[in-house]
């Protein structure tokens, strides 16, 4: 038996580290357990008053996913549950957060995703 509160972990290249355990007890889904998570994120973002963080964060909210695990998996786990927002982000060679990093990603992901178009 493993209890319902489980590690998550932001993997993503603004928020990576912010992790929290959430009790996914009344979670019927993958996106369940990520949008608990999350949540704890936005209201974290929102008590701190980060507010251009939290516009940010609320645009590319539907982005983040789960890799390589079933919700069972999620259930049976004590290890760190990443939830990932790097895909889209690898397959450009900028990686570096510069001060305009906010600004720019709104443009950069419109511009990656009229390229992943293409294929
Ligand atoms: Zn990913």
């Amino acid at each position: 038996m493993t209890d319902n509160l489980k590690r998550f972990q932001i993997s993503c290249p603004v928020f990576w580290g912010f992790n929290r355990f959430v009790d996914i007890s009344k979670a019927n889904s993958i996106n369940d357990c990520i949008n608990l998570f999350l949540q704890t994120h936005r209201e974290f973002l929102f008590e701190q008053n980060y507010i251009d963080l939290l516009n940010y964060f609320d645009a590319h909210k539907s982005e983040y996913h789960i890799h390589d695990l079933t919700f069972d998996d999620i259930k049976n786990t004590n290890e760190i549950i990443y939830v990932c927002r790097h895909c889209q982000e690898t397959e450009n060679s900028e990686s570096n957060l510069s001060e305009n990093v906010l600004e720019n990603n709104l443009n950069k992901d419109q511009y990656k995703n009229s390229i992943l178009n293409l294929y």
